[in-house]
């Protein structure tokens, strides 16, 4: 008889985000004329920049054209993606060679593949609150998981400590869910510690461009000594509205050895053997986020979302519910009332004023007792979603 793998029997009972939509579609069903304000799941609800539509649709004409067609790409990534992303790190003063960029189809994937790398007995750190991924796709695995509680005293930003050690530490700045991002000081702790204790950080940078204070790092590599111990992931998804489109890219550098080995070169070897690259057509799209136009045009949408942030900070503000994020992140992260547990939250905001968001206690055991909101939703809903908030019943 074939065994299964088993470790999924270790899993949490569902996935957040499936119990959400489980919860979201019961209630649309008992009441299907209602409209609901979803502040839930981070999904964009901008269509892609005009840049981007333009690149993909002349990408689509190459491909109808037997001296302009691609047939297969490149496993990691087209030459002229790579090096638009190098670029695009080299303005912000991070020298990368294209080589070392990974053009990927998303953060996810790679957040799980990446895994590969590790020897199958290797343990993972995740500060917690978390985005899910990280812990189930290391418990999938069969991995140890180091979880490592983070509080709203120290910003929910903890400091590296020698009893608490790992052979991978996952970071996310700007942080989902609590819209925390790490200060350069903070960062190099983490960075001074993993060289010290030859550990590999993941770094996920997937919320990068929503950083707009100056002095907050968007890339690890902005650190000393990134290069011996970090890999980091990245994705166009909330940056350019990809989540439907699928494009990340994910950045290891040459220097990155563990036991003599080149965790470069492994994934070059991995990337040949387990993908087939990315689609032509996506990549094309994806090249035109870093041309000028594009930037200038996904700053635009990110634009609507910061005044979402805005609209929503000032109706919690409103009820003097307190909260973090929303500035250099697109989610607010915010305090159930005394007594109110964060899944009793979301039926209260759901069934009392049709607002879906996410309950913090599906980010790990220590969100319990917070709520998420995403920045991402329509912008009229926003507002609607914001000016039920601010009756302030539901904080009751
Ligand atoms: N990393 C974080 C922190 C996320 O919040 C998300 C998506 O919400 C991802 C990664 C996944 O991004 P992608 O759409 O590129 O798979």
């Amino acid at each position: 008889m074939t065994t299964p793998n088993t470790h999924y029997a270790d899993l949490k009972e569902s996935y957040l985000f499936r119990r959400i939509a489980q919860k979201v579609t019961a209630y649309e069903e008992g009441d299907p004329d209602t409209h609901l304000y979803r502040m839930g799941i981070g999904d964009v609800s901008l269509p892609l920049c005009d840049a981007v539509i333009r690149a993909l649709h002349d990408a689509v004409d190459d491909q109808a054209d037997a001296r302009r067609f691609h047939g297969y790409m490149p496993e990691c990534g087209a030459p002229f993606l790579r090096e638009a992303i190098a670029a695009y790190y080299g303005a912000r003063g991070v020298s990368l060679d294209a080589d070392e960029v990974f053009v990927s189809s998303g953060a996810s994937d790679e957040l799980g593949d990446i895994l590969d790398l590790f020897d199958a007995h290797s343990s993972a750190m995740v500060i917690e609150p978390a985005y899910p991924a990280y812990v189930d796709a290391n418990v999938m695995a069969g991995r140890a998981v180091v979880h490592v509680p983070a509080y709203e005293e120290e910003g929910f930003l903890p400091c590296p400590s020698d009893d608490l050690q790992a052979d991978v530490i996952y970071l996310c700045s700007p942080n989902n869910p609590t819209g925390a991002v790490f200060g350069r000081h903070q960062l190099q702790e983490w960075v001074d510690f993993a060289n010290r204790h030859e550990s590999v950080i993941l770094f996920d940078a997937a919320y990068e461009a929503f950083i707009e204070d100056d002095e907050l790092p968007h890339s690890i590599f902005e650190l000393e000594g990134a290069r011996t111990c970090a890999i980091e992931i990245c994705s166009l998804s909330k940056t350019a509205g990809f989540t439907g489109t699928r494009l990340g890219y994910t950045v290891i550098p040459a220097e990155l050895k563990r036991c003599g080995m080149s965790l470069h070169d492994m994934w070059v070897r991995n990337r040949t053997t387990k993908t087939n690259g990315v689609s032509y057509i996506i990549q094309r799209g994806g090249a035109a986020v870093f041309t000028s136009e594009g930037q200038r045009q996904i700053h635009e949408s990110i634009a609507v979302y910061k005044h979402n942030a805005h609209v929503l900070m000032d109706a919690l503000d409103e009820v003097g519910v307190w909260y973090c994020g929303g500035r250099n992140a697109p989610y607010l992260w915010l305090k159930c009332p005394e007594g109110t547990s964060s899944w009793a939250l979301f039926d209260r905001l759901l069934n009392e004023i049709q607002v879906v968001g996410t309950p913090g206690e599906g980010f790990g055991s220590c969100g319990e007792g917070y709520f998420r909101l995403s920045t991402f939703g329509d912008p009229q809903d926003t507002i609607e979603a914001a000016r039920r908030l601010a009756q302030g019943d539901v904080f009751r």
